[in-house]
């Protein structure tokens, strides 16, 4: 089996404009970053094609975000074989606990992507309370079958475990916290998906992930990358693709 590629998403989110990101997409052409590391960044949807434009093509470009159906009267939504005009291959269809997203919506949007030929970075994570009543375990199998009834092909999907309370907080899960969840997420795929899905399917991690925590989680045997909010409009983002050098 070869080894999982490392995998670095940038969550840019709702910020920046032309310039700040023109800025930002500079500092990343120019920087040195291992080339055995696959980077995306998501951008927003009006500077999609701005930033596929710009952005080195060593560089993937992801939305945020893609319906679940092909087309309708559903306003501000965007299908995601749209998106395949800006020259991209994935998108990340939201976050569970953002924009209100139930786990059966997220399993049908990622259900509905991989069929338009996107691939996914699909999330996945536990709450504060549902942490501390010891039940992290059982909300995250939940979520990861909601999605696992949803994919035939997983060598287009990317599992992004993001524990809610550590997205945008400063709050950064422990190597020892990320590693214990990852690990566990292998085993359910191996269990109830296949061991070739176990072993080839890039768990990442997100949540206050910075230039200062990434190498110590980015070394945990089962954390194959990031996925960044915060840190992903500075220039530390570089620090972070290079976590695993
Ligand atoms: P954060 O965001 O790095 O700002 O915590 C992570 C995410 O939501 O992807």
């Amino acid at each position: 089996m070869a080894p999982r590629k490392f995998f670095v998403g940038g969550n840019w989110k709702m910020n920046g404009d032309k310039k700040s990101l023109g800025e930002l997409i500079q500092t990343l052409n120019a920087a040195k970053v291992n080339a055995d590391t696959e980077v995306v960044c998501g951008a927003p949807f009006i500077y999609l094609e701005f930033a596929r434009k710009q952005l080195d093509s060593k560089f993937g470009v992801a939305a945020q975000n893609c319906y679940k159906v092909s087309k309708g009267a559903f306003t501000g939504e965007i299908r995601p074989v749209l998106l395949h005009c800006f020259g991209l291959s994935l998108g990340i269809p939201n976050d569970p606990h953002e924009a209100g997203g139930s786990p059966q919506l997220i399993g049908q949007k990622v259900s509905h992507a991989l069929s338009e030929g996107l691939g996914v970075v699909a999330c996945i994570g536990e709450k504060l309370d549902e942490r501390e009543a010891g039940i992290t375990e059982k909300v995250v199998f939940e979520q990861t079958k909601v999605i696992a009834d949803n994919v035939k092909d997983w060598s287009k999907v990317v599992l992004a475990y993001e524990p809610v309370w550590a997205i945008g907080t400063g709050k950064t899960a422990t190597p020892q916290q990320a590693q214990e969840v990852h690990e566990k997420l292998r085993k359910w795929l191996k269990e109830n998906v296949s061991e070739t899905v176990a072993d080839s399917v890039r768990i990442i991690y997100g949540g206050s992930v910075t230039g200062a925590s990434c190498k110590e989680l980015g070394s945990q045997q089962d954390v194959d990358g990031f996925l960044v909010g915060g840190a992903s409009l500075k220039p530390e983002f570089v620090t972070i693709i290079n976590a695993r050098q």
